[in-house]
């Protein structure tokens, strides 16, 4: 179940949310009394309630507005269970204070808005010894492995009495979506994205539509993104959309996790319900000693972006970015198969997905000059691959030389779109420009091309077909629904 959190100045405003809530679909809905710039009017708020509800007065040091005197909060606490409210959220430090009162049930919750303590074992007895109904914890997290501490502390706990856990912050955003896997109780999700009370909360309409969480349950198979940093990912988006297209018991969350804490989770994953991942920055390297097996375009290219968790054998690495970047570009050069033979390709960068594209780009029979920023890396990829390569200050002399340009740097990628790694005077007519970045989808480098009448080729197309590849390993085969993916992130990429 999803618990919309609504804060508002007034009671009117209040209440108007929490019908719209309603009409939008919430079934249960917390009214943050904390916010009121105005005394408490029980009978606007809670007569003829539009849905069951929590009522919540936070005190500042939990994260809340509260900043009334302490005696009058818990007096309002005591007279919403009078008032017929069907939750009560009472802190774990005062609740044997505020004996059970009227029908209402307690959520008994401790909130660390710093840090994930260590003794979490302690916090849920201590919360259980206050007459709990529901135990909530909701702290900081500072690593992936604060936030699976957290679940691990929940599901302990849970085993004895109804116990819940949300971490904040983007180290533990995936709990707000996967606690339903781990047989939670409910989430807290914000009304609107512009008024969220808690770091990290998720809007009710992203829950339900991108994660589907009303449909999450134990059997609920987990993907993921891992990634440092990972929020910006479209992932989810188009992801969940293929899993929701096949109606399949499967969601896919972002998971951020630095490079100390991915041996860990890696080795772990399964265990936490994990089927597969996604692997972006900084992983795609660092990942490949700690699998089972890896296709041979991993061993190829060095850079493993997909994980699929197979039945008895392990885990197994794949690299999907590789065949997605050149199928777009053959694409795009048109002539099929052998599009790419005898080409000369202009590659900038030397970083992970130049690596892949320069052994992909040679195998493909271009003839590939590689420069780079750092000469040195050039140099070395262009000595292992067997190609050759160029200084950084003359690229734009190469460039117009070179039938396609690719830029897989990332020179013109939000927020600095007005950046180009080429001067505009180096592009031509008859020229392939292909950017791999997509956020935005027409870069300054893909503005120049296109007005010096080059085919343009922007990152989507590569994002989009290494997705369906994914997805296609992710849903045993089935067909990803390519148009409305595309449409989803086409879309979300204009709103952002
Ligand atoms: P990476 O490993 O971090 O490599 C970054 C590259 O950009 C390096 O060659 C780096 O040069 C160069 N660079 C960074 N800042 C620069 C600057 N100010 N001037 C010149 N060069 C600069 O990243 P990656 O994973 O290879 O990603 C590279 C690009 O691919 C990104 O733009 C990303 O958006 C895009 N991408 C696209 C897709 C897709 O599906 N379309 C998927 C993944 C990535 P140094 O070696 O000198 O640092």
């Amino acid at each position: 179940m999803i618990c919309v959190t609504i804060a508002r100045e007034t009671n009117d405003e209040l209440r108007r949310s929490w019908e719209s809530a309603a009409e939008s679909g919430a079934t249960l809905v917390e009214i943050r009394l904390d916010y009121l710039a105005e005394p408490v009017d029980w009978t606007l708020l809670l007569r003829d309630k539009p849905t069951p509800v929590l009522v919540t007065v936070r005190r500042t040091i939990d994260g809340g507005r509260w900043s009334g005197r302490e005696q009058e909060r818990r007096s309002l606490i005591v007279e919403a269970c009078h008032n017929g409210a069907d939750w009560v959220d009472i802190e774990m430090d005062i609740a044997q204070e505020l004996p059970r009162t009227g029908i209402s049930r307690r959520v008994i919750s401790f909130h660390d808005m710093l840090s994930t303590p260590a003794d979490l074992d302690a916090i849920t007895d201590a919360c259980r010894a206050g007459d709990a109904d529901l135990i909530k914890m909701a702290v900081m997290a500072h690593s992936l492995n604060d936030a699976l501490r957290l679940l691990d502390a929940v599901a302990r706990s849970h085993s004895i009495s109804p116990t819940m856990g949300l971490s904040m912050g983007d180290w533990g955003q995936f709990t707000r979506v996967a606690n339903a896997r781990f047989g939670q109780s409910w989430t807290y999700a914000a009304f609107d994205a512009t008024a969220s009370p808690a770091p990290g909360m998720i809007t009710f309409a992203d829950l339900k539509t991108i994660y589907g969480y009303n449909r999450i349950s134990s059997s609920t198979k987990l993907f993921a993104v891992i990634g440092d940093p990972v929020s910006h990912s479209k992932s989810p988006l188009i992801h969940n959309l293929a899993f929701q297209h096949h109606q399949l018991d499967m969601v896919y969350v972002f998971l951020r996790i630095s490079p100390a804490d991915l041996d860990g989770f890696i080795r772990r994953m399964t265990d936490w319900g994990f089927a597969g991942l996604s692997v972006t920055i900084p992983h795609k390297e660092t990942v490949i000693p700690l699998l089972d097996q890896v296709d041979p375009l991993v061993s190829l290219t060095g850079s493993c972006n997909t994980i699929i968790a197979c039945k008895n054998e392990g885990l197994r690495g794949y690299n999907t970015d590789l065949g997605a970047a050149l199928d777009s570009l053959k694409e795009a050069v048109g002539g099929g198969a052998q599009a790419l033979i005898g080409k000369q390709v202009l590659l900038l960068g030397a970083g992970g997905v130049a690596r892949s594209l320069a052994f992909g780009l040679n195998q493909a029979g271009a003839k590939v000059v590689i420069t780079n920023r750092t000469h040195q890396r050039a140099l070395e990829l262009a000595r292992e691959v067997g190609v050759e390569v160029a200084d950084w200050a003359d690229r734009n002399r190469v460039a117009g030389e070179s039938a396609i340009i690719v830029n897989a740097t990332s020179v013109g990628m939000h927020p600095k779109i007005d950046e180009s790694p080429l001067d505009s005077s180096s592009i031509h007519a008859h020229q392939v420009v292909f950017d791999t970045i997509y956020t935005p989808e027409w870069t300054r480098l893909l503005l120049d091309a296109k007005l010096a009448g080059a085919v343009t080729l922007s990152g989507i197309g590569m994002f989009i077909r290494q997705a369906c590849a994914q997805s296609q390993m992710f849903t045993d085969g089935l067909e990803p629904p390519l148009g409305s993916m595309a449409k989803a992130l086409r879309l979300t990429l204009k709103s952002a």
